[in-house]
């Protein structure tokens, strides 16, 4: 198949085309974002391959239809970017990567607490200073202290792991309950009993309308004060302005984000010689208790590489006129 793949980093070439070794499509690799703007770029190829911030909307979907592709090949989990409907009435079939290493984003979440937790991000700028004061940089043993999970699937199920590896009493909040989690020691509650009683709090359930600013002013109000949130699933679940009051009145003590609601006109760019127009975003990199990282929790080479796989499965049966393993349709329910 010939495949044109959008929103291209070296790291993306670098797994999709080891994954293709054995397979033989033909990939072409474009740096710019699937838009409106360079839907064009695709005329002629089979089937487009995107990423998170990409936009596959209605006119989009027309272009590539009009075009001659018949694939979008999503190399992540979310299919939010698609208009599925879309792809539906013009016979494009979409397909997507519903999971890869969980380990991946548990461990980045694990990172972001320690970092902030022992101050590494500022011990690490104050040592290249010179600056060997400890003052300032004073944390907690993360052992004894109470962690709240919310969303324990794949990923939340790993966290709570490893939070009780490192001795923490583990609280739980999903819908759906696990019970291996519970013999394994972690304890499930109320969101609100959750909210109040955890030192640190971290999010890993998805995104829906219910879960839409889960974490919003009231929400914030039930936390201890100086609790640690931590957000790798996806920016919306909280409401960032509420956070940023929280932060000023000092109620959150410490805020590790991967994900951010408006990060799609910022992450994955080198946006270092301009001036950020995101004003809640600018403010948050003034605190010295934030953490952010650009939506890198899944970056690992196991990650990357299990990403490309499902990606290259589902390009091999399209190409082979078999039913698609991992495709999604109107018909899909979460
Ligand atoms: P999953 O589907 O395995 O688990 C999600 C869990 O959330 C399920 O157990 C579900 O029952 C639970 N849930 C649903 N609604 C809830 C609610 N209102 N409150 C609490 N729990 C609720 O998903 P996963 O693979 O563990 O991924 C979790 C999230 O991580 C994804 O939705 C995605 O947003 C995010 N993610 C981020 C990155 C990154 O690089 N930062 C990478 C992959 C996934």
């Amino acid at each position: 198949m010939k495949v044109a793949v959008f929103s291209t980093r070296p790291y993306d070439r670098t797994f999709l085309e080891q994954a293709n070794r054995q397979r033989g499509h033909e990939l072409h690799f474009f740096e710019p974002r699937l838009s409106a703007q360079t839907a064009s770029l695709a005329a002629g190829f089979d089937a487009v391959c995107i990423f998170v911030n990409d936009q596959a909307d209605g006119e989009v979907i027309q272009m590539l239809h009009d075009g001659g592709c018949r694939l979008i090949a999503l190399r992540c989990a979310g299919f939010n970017q698609v208009d599925l409907a879309a792809a539906e009435r013009v016979g494009i079939a979409v397909a997507r990567v519903p999971a890869y290493s969980p380990h991946a984003v548990a461990e980045h979440t694990l990172g972001l607490m320690l970092a902030l937790n022992r101050r590494i991000h500022r011990a690490f700028a104050r040592v290249r200073e010179g600056n060997f004061l400890l003052d300032g940089l004073l944390g907690f043993d993360m052992a004894g202290r109470t962690a709240g999970v919310i969303g324990t699937g794949r990923i939340g199920q790993v966290v709570a792991r490893i939070l009780l590896g490192l001795g923490c009493r583990v609280l739980a909040f999903d819908p759906k309950p696990d019970e291996t989690l519970t013999a394994a020691g972690a304890a499930y509650t109320s969101l609100e009993a959750l909210l109040s009683d955890s030192d640190i709090i971290t999010l890993h359930c998805p995104l829906t309308p219910d879960t839409h600013h889960l974490i919003d002013a009231a929400a914030l109000g039930r936390m201890k004060r100086g609790v640690m949130l931590i957000n790798t699933s996806r920016g919306a679940l909280v409401d960032t302005r509420a956070v940023l009051d929280a932060l000023k009145s000092g109620h959150i003590g410490l805020l590790g984000l991967d994900v951010y609601e408006e990060e799609a006109d910022l992450f994955f760019q080198d946006l270092s010689d301009r001036v950020i127009q995101d004003d809640v975003f600018a403010r948050l990199l003034t605190f010295p208790n934030v953490l952010i990282t650009s939506h890198q929790a899944f970056l690992t080479e196991d990650a990357l590489d299990a990403i490309a796989q499902t990606t290259m499965d589902n390009i091999d049966a399209a190409a082979n006129g078999k039913p698609l393993p991992h495709a999604v349709t109107t018909a899909y329910r979460a």
